[in-house]
This record gives C-alpha cells, structure tokens and sequence, in this order.
C-alpha cells in the first residue's frame, strides 16, 4: 500500500517539454522555451525551466562574457547561462541551480558517484549512465518546484556531437513514458531575398537529423521574417511528420515580450495540452497583454547610454553581454510610458579623447554596468567623473559603483594614487579592496571559491533615496563580486558628502552609494546587480526611480 503511494507521487502528472534547435543557433530557443514555459503557466499550470548547456564548463562562471554574453546568476549563487534570466523574466519566478546544467557538472557528479563506488562494482559507461544522471537531473528540479510541466531547452543545434547525450536522455524518457514527454523543433526558415519565397528544405533537413537521434518533434517552431503561409506550414508538416496545426508561425515580432501573444494565435497551448494529455485550469494572460500594450504604446523616447567593454567581436557589436541590464531599462521605461533608445558605449574610447565625453550629454541618463579586470576601467572612471560634475543621471552596477567610489576618492577627497586593487596591486589608497578571508582563497591560487555570489541582505538608511525606491528597510539582491568598498575611507567618503545609504546587516560591507538629490538628481551605485531581479511585469525599484528622475528632467 505505502509503495503505491510513493510511486504515485513521483510519477503523477509530471510532463516534459524538450526544446530543441534546428539549422542554425541564435533562432530564438531561450524565448521559445521561455513563451511555452509562460503560456502553460497562464493555462493555470505548475510549470518550471531547466537550462541543459553543452559545454564541459561546470558553469557559465569562467565563460568569456564577449563569446557567451553576461552571466546570469541566480539567487542561490549559482552562474549560469542567460537564458536563465529569460525564463524567470516570463515566469516572473525565481530559479535554483537545479534547473541549470552543463555536461561538466553532469561528467562531474558521474565521476564522484564512480569515486565513491556508488555504481557497485559496475562498468560506467557514457551510454546510460550519462543520460541516466542527466534524467536523475531533470527530475529533481521538476519535483522540487513541484511543477507539472517542466520545459527543458537543450543547447546547441540538432546534429552536433556535443548535445547527443542529451537528446538521448529525451529518448529514454520519452522511451519510458511517450505519453508525458514531447519535443519541439525550433527551426529557421530562411527567404532568401533574390528567391522571394520561405525554403522549408533546412527545417526538414533538421527533422531528419532529429530523426536519427531517435526523437520525432510533436511541434516545430518556424523561425522565420514573416507569418508563416498554410502552404508553406503544410509542406513543413507533410515533410516532417508533424500535423499542420502544429507548425507554429513564429515570425520576427516588436519585442521578445510578444513572443507568447503570438504564439497564442496558433493556439500553441492548446496543442501543447492535448499531445500530453494535460486539461488545463483556465486562461489568464491579462497582466502579460497590458504589458506588451505599454511595449506598443510608449511613444516618448528616453535617451541611456550603456558604458561598458564587452561588445566588441570582430566587425560585430555584442550587447548579450548586458541582457538583463537592457531588459531592466525596458521594464522601467515602459512602467512609465517611455520608449528606450539604448547606446552601446565601449570605455576605452574615453582613455583615448578625454574629449569624447561631450557627448555624454545627449543622453538622459548613463549607465555604467558590472565588468572584471583592467581594460577600459580608466574609461570608466572619467565617465563617472563627468556624469557627477554634469549632473547627468547616473547608475553605476557593481564595478560601476567601485569606480564611482575611486573616482570620488579621487576628485574629491583629493587622495592621489586611489584605485582598486584589481586594476593595481599596490596604489597607495586602496579604495576598492579585497576583503581578508577572501585575500587568503586567492592566495591559494582559487579564484573560483573567491567570489561573493547570490543572495546578501542589506539594510536601508532612513530616508534616503535607495529607501523611498524600495519602500523598504531591508532588502535582498544578487551578488557576483570580488572587492568590497575599503571600511578604512568610508567615514572620509562620508564627510564629503558620498552616502552609503544600503549596507550589509553588520555595516562591513557598503552596498549601496549615493549622492544626496539636492547635490545631484539621480547618482547611485550598488554593490550587487539589481538588473537580474526586474521582470517586466515587476520592474526593479531602483531602475523605476531612476526612469522616474529621467522622465521629470525630460519635462
Ligand atoms: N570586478 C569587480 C569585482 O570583482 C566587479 C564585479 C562585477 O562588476 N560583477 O569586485
């Protein structure tokens, strides 16, 4: 009696969605798994995410930000890819390390289970005991958000040797129980100007290539310019073994945020619902319409420039690297009716023309982001140095906020030779300084254990602007740094008039600065990366006030 019941919950309505990628990467899989993820939620279903990255990376922690983009972190301290950031922006949920993996961290625990004779004896082979352990994966996470459909997104494109084993774990779920695990292509129909019609022929080539790893797509996803015709979505259809209802038209739209409305209109949900056999408790994607309303109706544009380093590669301009500080402007500028006009502002154009930062005072407001290491920081610095003397708008993340300080220690205070320590070992005012315990970790040469990541309280000052824009005394954010402000100058900062108006409950550790708004209308920075808890139904405090202050100087 009590087996039956055990069994009972572990298997009851548990259904599981693999996305994954045909003809090319970059069409758009972490917002396909993000909008089905979304739309199965509004159909009043316990759902959850699960990020699968074919790297042998345990984390997205050591990945250049340049190649991969930025780092998403979640709130138990765990680095991991941006799509991470998509799927809690559209769930409006918060993730845990469970729903991210990598063939690193999947070989890793394999490894350790072998070292500790947990296979009993037996021969480990990458066939099953890989798939096996990355099954074991899936379900956990599905279990501990309790969700009744859980998305999985495999990386990578249909075909490559790297993502095999994980398609292969889909086949042996899908194998044990066909009727609660699906698969969605997501393909790319291209049409080629000169030929002026979609060519289908990639997305069948990527289905038989789906094919052969054993999976057959229930959906496919049609990434293409424009609405997909019935024609072409039939031949798709015919050529793919997929019944033409459920090819899903997904054309180039306004915003990722429309990615679920238009999905909706191929009645994706109701597909989705009747291949697993799932009744659904409702439809409800009120909250979400009157927010891409707002994406359609802001009409007065907002002018941010964004200084940062990382986007260049080669003739190309990468702004991945800042995704969710984007996202967070957007959700802000919306909530107050504005449109964003982002600029992409590379630092070291500063060092090399002081003069350059004229053109600082186009914009409403300036951001400078989070980065690690020494190029372009000197760039930096001058832009916080200007958007203090200017009096323009400025929101300093993290490093952007250390410099902020060195900056301040230096004009200000007058002290010659401030720096932080990661730009130079020994200035003669360590400004921005490595903490003790943390000084000892890298001195072991491990730098990966040396990070502060995740989660940190920070108590508020009475009446200061950080305050009035949380409404509250204490508060929550992500971390992922190094250095600390230096305790030794907090109380000379403060004389001249440099508040640190948010610190860690035992007042170590300066999270958040400011400058009083008589001195100056908005000049904030804070220690932790407020961009990765805005969702755009819920968009961060601090990026509100920040908008807010642009949308009065505007007038
Ligand atoms: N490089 C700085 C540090 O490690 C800032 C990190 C960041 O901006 N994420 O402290």
């Amino acid at each position: 009696m009590q087996k039956k019941k055990k069994n009972k919950k572990s298997t009851a309505n548990k259904k599981y969605i693999f996305v994954v990628g045909g003809v090319m990467s970059g069409v758009g899989k972490g917002v396909t798994t993000s909008s089905i993820a979304r739309i199965m939620q509004s159909r009043g279903l316990r759902v959850t995410a699960i990020k699968v990255d074919p790297y042998i990376n345990v984390d997205a922690g050591t990945m250049n930000p340049t190649e991969h983009g930025e780092c998403f972190v979640l709130g138990d301290g765990d680095e991991t890819d941006q799509d991470m950031g998509n799927y809690e922006r559209f769930l409006d949920t918060n993730l845990s390390r469970m729903n991210y993996m990598t063939t690193g961290r999947v070989y890793q625990s394999v490894i350790e289970k072998e070292r500790n004779l947990e296979y009993e004896g037996k021969c480990v082979q990458v066939v099953p005991h890989i798939p096996r352990e990355i099954i074991a994966r899936i379900e956990k996470a599905a279990d501990a958000a309790n969700a009744e459909v859980t998305v999985i997104e495999v990386g990578g494109t249909v075909g490559e040797y790297e993502n095999i084993l994980f398609l292969e774990a889909a086949r042996m779920m899908k194998q044990k129980a066909p009727e609660d695990v699906m698969t969605v292509l997501v393909s790319y129909v291209p049409m080629p100007h000169k030929i002026g019609e979609m060519k289908t022929k990639p997305t069948q080539h990527a289905s038989r290539t789906l094919n052969s790893a054993g999976l057959q797509a229930d959906v496919i996803v049609a990434r293409s310019e424009v609405p997909m015709d019935v024609v072409r979505k039939e031949k798709i259809a015919q050529f793919c073994s997929v019944a033409s209802e459920r090819v899903i038209s997904a054309p180039d739209v306004e915003s990722i945020y429309h990615v679920p409305l238009n999905f909706e209109k191929d009645n994706l949900s109701d597909n989705i619902l009747s291949i697993l056999g799932l009744k659904a408790r409702g439809r409800d994607m009120k909250a979400w319409e009157s927010f891409t309303k707002k994406v359609e109706t802001a009409k007065k544009s907002v002018k941010i420039a964004i200084v940062g380093k990382y986007f260049a590669t080669g003739d190309f301009v990468l702004s991945d690297a800042y995704i969710s500080v984007i996202e967070a402007i957007k959700h802000a500028a919306y909530e107050k009716g504005l449109r964003p006009e982002i600029s992409w502002i590379d630092s070291a154009v500063y060092e090399k023309n002081k003069r350059k930062l004229q053109e600082l005072k186009k914009f409403n407001g300036v951001v400078v982001p989070g980065g690690f290491g020494t190029r372009g920081i000197e760039g930096k610095i001058l832009v916080a140095m200007y958007c203090r003397e200017k009096k323009i708008p400025y929101f300093g993340l993290c490093y952007g906020m250390q410099i902020a300080v060195v900056e301040y220690a230096r004009n200000v205070l007058k002290l010659k030779d401030a720096h932080t320590v990661e730009m130079k070992a020994k200035p003669t005012h360590r400004i921005i300084d490595i903490m003790p315990e943390q000084r000892e970790t890298i001195a072991d040469g491990n730098y990966g254990g040396s990070m502060r990541l995740g989660n940190y309280e920070a108590v508020l000052t009475k009446d200061s602007l950080a305050q009035k824009a949380y409404k509250s005394k204490k508060i929550t954010e992500r971390h992922r740094h190094r250095y600390e402000v230096n305790p030794d100058y907090v109380e000379q900062l403060k004389k001249a008039g440099l508040h640190f108006s948010g610190q860690s409950p035992d007042k170590k550790l300066m999270e958040i600065l400011e400058l009083s708004q008589k001195e100056h209308p908005f000049y904030v920075g804070t220690q932790f990366h407020p961009e990765l808890l805005s969702r755009p139904l819920s968009p961060h405090p601090l990026f509100l006030s920040f908008m807010n202050v642009l949308k009065k100087m505007k007038k």
